[in-house]
């Protein structure tokens, strides 16, 4: 087989007169012929490495051709440069259409070589199975290129080292795909100068596999007649192809290069793009999510719940389908704010939130519409399923909760509005929802009300109401001061009064202060309601002195928003020196009104105290007040909410509570009052339990001062009467 591609070896040489003639080669072509190769090595490196980044199939494909041949071009130059810088004492020729077939072969080999250095991840076995393929193309390449030599001898081999080449061909192919590989996986600092190294390695091993071949050749002549040393016959012929390969190389490479530079432009400016997209993506997502999200409880903020609102209901007009919308509002939740602080506060409208979400369905609506008002929409198969959702949603809310390590109940309030009987547009459905809220939480809360046609009257007389308490205000006669006794415990005397306002109104009749004194604080003229009682409570203690009760004392309640006024102090101090007043007043404020700001309120505390008024903290036990902060508040009398004293006679409990207080405001120096106070039993628990004072129905309903008077004149043992009455 040898034989046929013109391969023979020494041991084949018949014996007789032959002789092995003395071959040599000229050192600049040698140089040239391994900058060649180290060349075409580097052009393929390069390219493979930019093929590694191209993810388009068809780019890949050019690039891996265009590689190929550089890597061909550079081998089979670097072969035929070799050949001519072959010198040989007799002349010789190449055979053109053999040596165009080598560059076939060569090409082959370029192919192969590329295809595997520009796979990402060859297994070894891939890659020294494309070693072996590589390295006998290379000298398929350069043997069938001799093959192309004519001349007046004939070639022998070498055989030892004819197979040395051949391995040196596999290894030096081992090794430049696995430079290739390494050069794809190094930092980008370090590729180029790895580029240039590997090229060099690569060009010296392909180098090295030619003249190892040379080595192996042997010209073996008949005819030893001349000697002299001389390149191939057509040498200016080969030197012209050669020089146009190279050229072609060169050209390739340079192109290659500017090529792959300007890919890499792209590829960068592409992928600056693509970051820039997708920055500019989230940050519209995040201004998205700010602008529509409440960031406390992750649900939606009103500008989120009016799109989302606007939303559902265009859907539901389209598919005929109810909707519900429930305002939802957590009772009580001044008080968590104002004795507990704001962080509270937030983890507790974060868990209300958590709660909502979880009672509703996924595909229902939830947001906060501010402070701690929320809102859900839900989509309704009947009607019967917006009571349904609402009462679920009540039962949540209503679990245990642990806030800043102590457990509390809190209760919420619900006013639904259903789409369409209730409105067809967004503000009708939440101005009507938000109607059904008022009303649940005038209806004493923890509760749930739909929106019917009589609310919008009731808003209607609601706004008339607000208007008629201005003009009763501003002329007086309208409002009347009720009082209710306070009965000192071991004396069994009245002590005391609450003044407890109320309101003739002309045509509703006599109407108690929680049907009014929210629309006062709701419109800013609570300061002056409550001066007139200020001014009021002064003129009847006058009377009351005149009529023999000279020690009898009036306790007058003041609103958190009236105490929050820094002027309060000089109102209290004008009201008291144009009544001429013997200062015997007492001033109620709830835990709430004190514990907004406590340095403030320990201020304004002091200077109320110096014009002689006494101060009572009111419906004591209905906030989360902490005794620390009670302690340092300047107070007088701690008054015991209704609710402890509404079931002391049965609950244990409640007992306990009752008693707890009473001897912390003991260590406090505080004189404690039992309000609502409705039988004896009640009556006897609290005076085995050391009250001080006690006020409630069993010894009057706040009734005008002249019922007062009439009933229980100076000194009377009120006590004694009403247990004998009982
Ligand atoms: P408050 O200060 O807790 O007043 C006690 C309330 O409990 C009074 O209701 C009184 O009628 C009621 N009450 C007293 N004893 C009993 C009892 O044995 N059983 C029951 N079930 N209730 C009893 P009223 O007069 O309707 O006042 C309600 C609230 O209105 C007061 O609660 C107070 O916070 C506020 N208020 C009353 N007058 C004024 C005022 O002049 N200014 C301000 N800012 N608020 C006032
Ligand atoms: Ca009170
Ligand atoms: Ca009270």
């Amino acid at each position: 087989m040898m034989d046929g591609l013109g391969i023979r070896f020494m041991a084949d040489m018949p014996a007789t007169q032959q002789v092995i003639l003395v071959c040599n080669h000229e050192t600049w072509l040698v140089v040239l012929s391994y900058l060649i190769a180290a060349l075409g090595s580097f052009i393929a490196l390069t390219i493979a490495s930019h093929c590694a980044n191209t993810l388009r199939l068809g780019m890949r494909l050019s690039w891996q051709l265009i590689g190929g041949l550089c890597l061909a071009g550079g081998i089979w130059s670097m072969h035929f440069i070799g050949m001519l810088a072959f010198q040989t004492p007799i002349a010789v020729s190449y055979d053109l259409s053999i040596t165009l077939f080598s560059l076939l072969v060569a090409l082959l080999a370029g192919l192969i070589a590329v295809l595997v250095m520009t796979e990402s991840e060859p297994s070894l076995l891939q890659q020294i199975l494309a070693a072996i393929v590589v390295g006998l193309g290379i000298c398929a390449m350069h043997y069938s290129g001799m093959a192309a030599l004519r001349a007046d001898a004939q070639i022998y081999y070498d055989a030892r080292l004819f197979s040395l080449s051949i391995g040196i061909a596999i290894g030096a192919s081992f090794a430049a795909l696995k430079l290739a590989q390494y050069i794809h996986s190094a930092a980008q600092r370090k590729k180029r100068w790895l580029k240039y190294a590997a090229a060099l390695v690569m060009g010296a091993a392909i180098a090295a596999m030619h003249y190892t071949g040379m080595a192996a050749l042997n010209l073996v002549s008949s005819a030893p007649t001349h000697l002299a040393l001389r390149s191939a016959d057509n040498s200016l012929h080969l030197l012209i192809i050669v020089a146009g390969i190279t050229l072609l190389v060169l050209g390739l490479s340079l192109t290659a290069a500017w090529a792959g530079r300007k890919l890499d432009e792209k590829d960068r400016d592409l992928q600056r793009v693509n970051a820039l997209l997708v920055q500019l993506d989230q940050d519209k997502d995040s201004l998205e999510l700010i602008a529509h999200y409440d960031p406390l409880t992750e649900q939606l903020n009103r500008r989120g719940f009016n799109h989302a609102f606007s939303a559902a209901l265009a859907e539901h007009s389209s598919n005929g389908r109810g909707l519900a919308v429930m305002f939802l509002d957590v009772d009580h939740f001044k008080r968590i704010n104002d004795s507990l602080g704001h962080d509270a506060g937030d983890e507790l409208l974060s868990i209300m939130a958590k709660r909502i979400r979880s009672a509703m369905r996924e595909s229902d609506i939830v947001a906060r519409l501010g402070g701690d008002e929320f809102c859900v929409i839900a989509s309704l198969e009947n009607n019967a399923v917006a009571q349904t959702l609402a009462q679920r949603l009540l039962q949540r809310m209503k679990e245990p909760i642990k806030i800043a390590g102590r457990n509390m109940l809190m209760t919420t309030s619900i006013g639904i509005s259903v789409f369409p009987q209730d409105g067809d547009t967004v503000e009708e459905l939440i101005k009507h929802a938000d109607l059904a809220l008022y009303q649940a939480k005038n209806a004493g809360r923890n509760t749930l009300h739909f929106y019917s046609r009589s609310l919008t009257q009731k808003a209607s007389q609601e706004l008339q109401l607000e208007e008629d308490l201005r003009q009763a205000i501003t002329k007086g006669e309208q409002l009347q001061l009720y009082y209710q006794p306070i009965i000192d415990l071991p004396s069994g005397q009245m002590v005391k009064l609450e003044a407890l306002l109320r309101w003739q109104h002309p045509q509703l009749g006599l109407l108690s202060p929680e049907r009014f004194i929210g629309i006062a604080e709701a419109n800013g003229f609570i300061d002056q309601l409550d001066a007139w009682v200020l001014h009021q409570a002064a003129s009847d203690l006058q009377r009351l002195t005149e009529q023999g009760y000279g020690t009898l004392k009036i306790t007058v309640n003041c609103s958190a928003m009236n105490f929050a006024s820094n002027q309060l102090p000089e109102r209290i101090e004008q009201v008291l020196s144009q009544a001429q007043s013997n200062q015997r007043l007492e001033l109620e404020l709830t835990e709430s009104a004190l514990l907004t700001s406590l340095d403030k309120a320990i201020n304004k505390l002091q200077r109320i105290r110096a014009l002689g008024v006494s101060i009572a903290i009111d419906d004591f036990g209905t906030g989360y007040s902490s005794l620390a902060c009670l302690r340092r508040l300047p107070l007088d009398t701690l008054k015991i909410d209704r609710s402890f004293i509404q079931d002391i006679a049965s609950s244990v409990q409640s007992r306990e509570i009752v008693q707890a207080i009473i001897v912390m405001a003991r260590a406090l120096n505080l004189r404690v009052v039992a309000e609502g106070v409705e039988d004896l039993a009640q009556l006897q628990v609290l005076q085995e339990q050391g009250c001080d004072q006690v006020q409630g129905y069993l010894f009057s309903k706040p009734r005008p001062l002249s019922h007062i008077c009439a009933d229980y004149p100076p000194h009377c043992a009120v006590l004694e009467r009403v247990c004998a009455q009982a």
